[in-house]
Order: structure tokens, then sequence, then C-alpha cells
């Protein structure tokens, strides 16, 4: 199977051998080194390989310029020490199912693609999807080259650095329209209950996650919608040591409502709610805070639901000071993957379980777009993602390589 000579091509590219996790950003050393594998795995099957303005890798088995193109594939960027299964994997089975394809001496009707979307993580420059974004024009080409690293370092210079001409980025129409069907195939993230398909409603007490139900491969329903807001709680600095209790103005006790606050939201409005990182100024171990600034990520099966959360937090977070506010950073609504694509896929691969995702996707933005989109999940035992635990057991990728290869072969055909 060619699919265990290309992860091990991969399976060392940029891993930290401190954590064993691992670090491929956007445009630096590891994942030029992974673009370099992309190349070779393209060249070797033949496949015709061009990068577009905006980085993303393409390999073309037949002449895209036909149109209606059955394109699969995923991303080789990371999160700060992230597992190897989440995007590689999509980009190592999309060949792998195209040498089985091929194995079976099925020569397709439409030209078939595999993609490498640029910058998916956003690890290195904070925007996540930039590439699949810029492509779709959801993404600004400005916005896009004047994101700074932590050292400074903009992505206009990373791209320059790296050989890519920073004034190519932007949307790209013609491209966009010759994709008929995009197909993600993604390890799969957490563990989210199934979507009913027929009378029975699920439960929250129902099986969750590809595990628990005994099943290899899903398919993709939804992204659910989420956003992030931005707390701002002001208090007073003082001394640790020399300020009775009752005289402290301390933000950090409405940080503490807070967070403790949006968790018992979360579980009311059946959503998810998440407060990663907090600002604390001045930030001295002796001194009662002046400001705590906290950011809350919301996401749910519905917006009606995460606004209710947001709301309910807000409530919290002004306690006596008009000055506390809770800002509104950026929202996504849901993204709901096309409906037939999606029927088709799974009845071609015997009724899999259907899956809502709370996590993004370049298939989400492209089918934001308007481009027939879809996704495939991979078991994962643990659930554990963007983290080195994450795992998919062998057998569940060949699996996966298998579930791509009949829907590569079903809708290549396709008239
Ligand atoms: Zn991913």
């Amino acid at each position: 199977m060619s699919f265990d000579g290309l992860w091990d091509e991969l399976v060392a590219v940029g891993r930290n051998p401190g954590t064993g996790g691992y670090r491929r950003y956007a445009w630096d050393a590891a994942e030029l080194e992974c673009r370099e594998w992309f190349v070779a795995a393209a060249s070797r099957r033949g496949l015709d390989v061009e990068a577009d303005g905006n980085g993303n890798l393409w390999a073309w088995w037949g002449d895209p310029a036909v149109g209606g193109a059955v394109v699969v594939g995923s991303h080789l960027d990371s999160v700060p020490d992230g597992g190897a299964f989440d995007g590689p994997l999509g980009v190592v089975s999309a060949f792998a199912a195209i040498d089985v394809v091929r194995s079976r001496g099925i020569v397709p009707t439409r030209p078939v693609g595999v993609v490498a979307f640029s910058d998916e993580e956003g690890a290195r420059f904070g925007v996540a999807c930039v590439g699949s974004r810029l492509l779709t024009g959801a993404l600004s080409p400005d916005r896009a080259r004047s994101l700074a690293d932590d050292s400074g370092t903009t992505m206009a210079d990373a791209m320059r650095a790296a050989g890519h001409d920073p004034h190519r980025v932007g949307p790209e129409p013609d491209r966009l329209g010759r994709i008929g069907y995009f197909v993600e195939l993604h390890v799969e993230q957490g563990r989210v209950r199934p979507v009913a398909t027929g009378a029975a409603v699920p439960t929250t007490d129902d099986p969750h996650g590809l595990v628990e139900l005994g099943a290899p491969v899903g398919v993709a329903t939804a992204i659910w919608p989420h956003g992030r807001w931005r707390v701002d709680l002001p208090g007073r600095a003082d001394h640790a040591g020399t300020t009775r209790l009752r005289d402290r103005a301390d933000p950090m006790l409405a940080l503490a409502a807070v967070v403790l606050g949006a968790r018992e939201a979360a579980v009311r409005h059946d959503t998810l709610a998440t407060i990663g990182k907090v600002d604390v100024r001045p930030g001295g171990v002796n001194a009662i805070p002046s400001h705590v600034t906290a950011w809350l990520d919301a996401r749910g099966e519905d917006e009606a639901r995460v606004r209710s959360l947001v709301a309910d937090v807000a409530e919290l977070a002004p306690g006596d000071d008009p000055q506390s506010s809770l800002t509104e950073e950026s929202w996504t609504p849901a993204t709901v993957f096309d409906v037939e694509l999606r029927d088709r896929v799974a009845a071609l691969l015997d009724d899999v379980p259907l899956l809502p995702t709370g996590a993004g996707h370049d298939a989400g933005v492209l089918a934001a777009a308007g481009i027939r989109s879809g996704m495939l999940f991979v078991r994962n035992p643990t659930g554990v993602s963007h983290s080195p635990a994450e795992h998919a057991d062998h057998d569940d990728c060949l699996a996966g390589v298998e579930a791509l290869a009949r829907v590569i072969e079903d809708l290549a055909s396709a008239g």
C-alpha cells in the first residue's frame, strides 16, 4: 500500500524531538520541506504540479482546464506541537487513493486534483485558512500580506524569503470555477454525537464519536457556527500586602465569575465555551491587577444557542463597573456541507455515520464560496487533536484511503 511509503517520508519532517509534536508553520523550513515532499510525491505519479498565487499546491491527474474537477486533499502545516494526522492524513490519503483508483484500471472522465492548502492552522500569523480564504476572496490580500508573526516578520516577507511573490496573492475565480467537487479527508477531532438521519433524534446519552459508533470513517454534515469575544474587566492596581480586602477593586474576581459562569452557561445551552487566553495588567505577583482581558471562544450546533450563551456571559462581565465590556471580535456562521454530495458519499460508503464538527476547515471555506464540498473523518480513538496524542490506527487510515478512492471513482466518472 502506497500509504505507508508516503506517510513514512513525511513523518519526521518538523517533529520536535523533545515534545514529539509537530511544528510546521507557514513558510518556515519544516513547512517548505513538506511542500518539497508534495512536489516529489506528485511528480513520481506523473501528476502536473503547480503552486497558485496564494501558495496552495495542486497536483493534477488530467487537465484541470476541462473543468468540473474532483479535488481531494487537506493541509500540511500544524499548530504548535500538533499531531501527525491533522492535515497530512488528508494529503497522504489523497495521493494513496489516486494510486488505488489507478490500480483498478479506472480512467476518470473528470480531472482529479490533489490540493495542499497553505497556512490552514494560522499558527504563525494568527489567521486560519489563509490559503483557501485568499483563493476565494474571503481574506483581503493587503491584510494577509501585513499579518506579522511573533518576531515581527510579515507574511509578505516570509513568502518572499521562501521564493513566493507576495503580490500574487488574491482571489482566483477561474481556478475555483474549475472545481466540481472538493472532498477533504481529515482525522476526527473530539467526540461529537452523530446527526439523526431518520426519525430518531440523538440525545446526549447516545454514543459520541466514531469510536463509540464503531465506525472507522464518517461523513461531515456541517461546521458549527463559532465566534470570539473579548472580555474587558477593569480594576484598580494596588499593593498586595497593604490593601485591605474590602478596599480592593480586583478584576481577577470578576474573571473568575466569568470563567465559571461561561462553563455553566455552556452546559445550560448545550454549547461549548472556552477561555484559553488571558491578559493580566500589570502582571505582578504582588500587585492587584488594574485590568484583566480574557477571550471567549464559543461554538455550538446552532447560532441561537451560541448567542444565548454569549448573552449570559455578557451579563456576568460588567459586574458593577460600567467600564467592563464584552466585544465581538469575530463571528463565523454555520457552514452546511452540500447535502446532495453528503448523502451520495454516505450511501457510497454503506451509510457511514454523519457527524458535525466544531473545528474550522478549508472545506468549510470552499463550501461558503459555493463549491460543492464535503469531508470524510477518520476515527481518532482518543478524540484528542492539536496535540501529539492525536492518533488514528493504521487500519483506519487504510479504510480512509479506500473510502476516498471510492469517492473519487464515483465523482470523477459522473457526467
Ligand atoms: Zn486540519
